[in-house]
């Protein structure tokens, strides 16, 4: 039997979906960024954002960089969290470039890459109403000034992020006021500001809006090319696939438990008490996946399957389908959340599926990616 709990990832749905954002976006003068930090760093997810044609891979951790580093991915990747003063050898040796928005840290990747001889770029993050992080607009001259001149980096563009830490969509005019930006930095200071990154999957309905793109000429591609859907609604962006990745967890029991049985059975006080009718008797299922390996509440269950509850081991869902028993598995649709913890836990394995070969990782070593085994409803595999 195949390990449980483990996410089936179709490396072919990805490649897909970054293909054709790709060819959306291109036309409008925009790059494609992967992210892979919801995948750690999967090195054959990240290669197949590469062979679906995005230009470069970012994450906001180092260790995912090293990762896909160590499996020979030799694509620019930048740190798109800004570097930690402790990691910054670390930064300077596997990134090619890292957004920043303190002086210290980019004199300390400027003194650690002039020291190794190499040239290290620096993209500034500028803050436009997220309030997670950024320069501030009316700080960013001062900060060019202090930088411009510093060996061992070169200043190579801007950045801005949406919607990380509020919920506001970018909207046109905050971005043309981003986009001036890169020609107030050239114009004050003079270095090309090759890189106008003009956010997340959360800017793709600007830029596939009828807005002048300005000088913005690069996305940052997370949740839509993994999930195919648009961050802030949910909705599927049309013509992508929503069903890359599936987490299925394993049934470890599966009883009648209502509360009627616990309540009106044996109350000789209110005999005539049934709060859940004869026929739609509930059966609860548990499964043996938890808190500790994703989050519960961001996964979606096959229809007749309701969640009750979970804890940091087991989660209980309810469903009328005397058929699961344990040693089935269910299969969930995890959002981005529920990914992200997922592929970063211990226990869930991964099993990457592509068009002509399989490979995996996981606490029980290598697994055959075999279909899974139940076929209830419809709504399982
Ligand atoms: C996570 C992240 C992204 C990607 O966001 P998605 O919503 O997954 O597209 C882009 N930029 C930064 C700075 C991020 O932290």
């Amino acid at each position: 039997m195949t390990a449980t709990p483990r996410i089936d990832v179709e490396l072919d749905k990805i490649r897909h979906n970054t293909r054709i954002l790709v060819q959306r976006l291109h036309p409008l003068g925009i790059n494609v960024i992967g992210v892979t930090k919801a995948v750690c760093g999967h090195p054959e997810i990240a290669k197949a954002m590469l062979d679906g044609g995005a230009r470069g891979l970012a994450d906001a951790r180092i260790g995912n960089v090293e990762r896909m580093r160590q499996a020979g991915i030799t694509a620019p990747i930048v740190m798109i969290r800004p570097p930690m003063l402790s990691q910054i050898c670390e930064v300077t040796d596997a990134c090619s470039s890292s957004y920043n928005s303190e002086f210290e840290t980019i004199a300390a990747l400027s003194a650690a890459a002039h020291r190794k001889r190499k040239t290290h770029r620096v993209i500034l993050l500028i803050e436009m109403g997220d309030l997670r992080d950024g320069i501030l607009p009316d700080d960013l001259d001062a900060l060019v000034a202090r930088i411009v001149d510093l060996p061992g980096i070169s200043l190579k563009g801007i950045a801005t992020n949406f919607a990380c830490l509020g919920h506001k969509e970018p909207d046109h005019r905050t971005m043309a006021a981003f986009s001036a930006l890169a020609d107030d930095v050239e114009s004050a200071h003079g270095p090309y500001m090759e890189t106008v990154s003009g956010g997340s999957s959360v800017s793709l309905p600007w830029a596939l809006g009828p807005f002048k793109k300005g000088r913005i000429n690069e996305l940052r591609l997370g949740e839509a090319i993994l999930l195919g859907i648009h961050p802030l609604t949910g909705n599927p962006i049309p013509g992508l696939h929503t069903d890359a990745f599936s987490l299925k967890a394993e049934v470890i029991e599966a009883k009648v438990k209502t509360l009627s049985c616990s309540n009106s059975r044996f109350s000789r006080e209110t005999p005539s008490l049934r709060l859940v009718p004869d026929h739609a008797e509930s059966i609860r299922v548990n499964l043996a996946v938890g808190y500790q390996d994703t989050d519960i509440a961001g996964l979606t269950f096959p229809e007749g399957i309701v969640l009750a509850g979970a804890t940091s081991d087991h989660t209980v869902v309810e469903t009328n389908d005397r058929g699961i028993r344990p040693g089935n598995e269910v299969n969930t649709q995890p959002n981005y959340s529920a990914l992200m913890r997922a592929m970063a836990a211990p226990d869930v394995s991964e099993v990457i599926h592509s068009a002509c070969n399989a490979s995996s990782r996981g606490p029980k070593g290598p697994i055959r990616p075999t279909p899974s085994l139940v076929a209830i409803d419809g709504g399982y595999e």
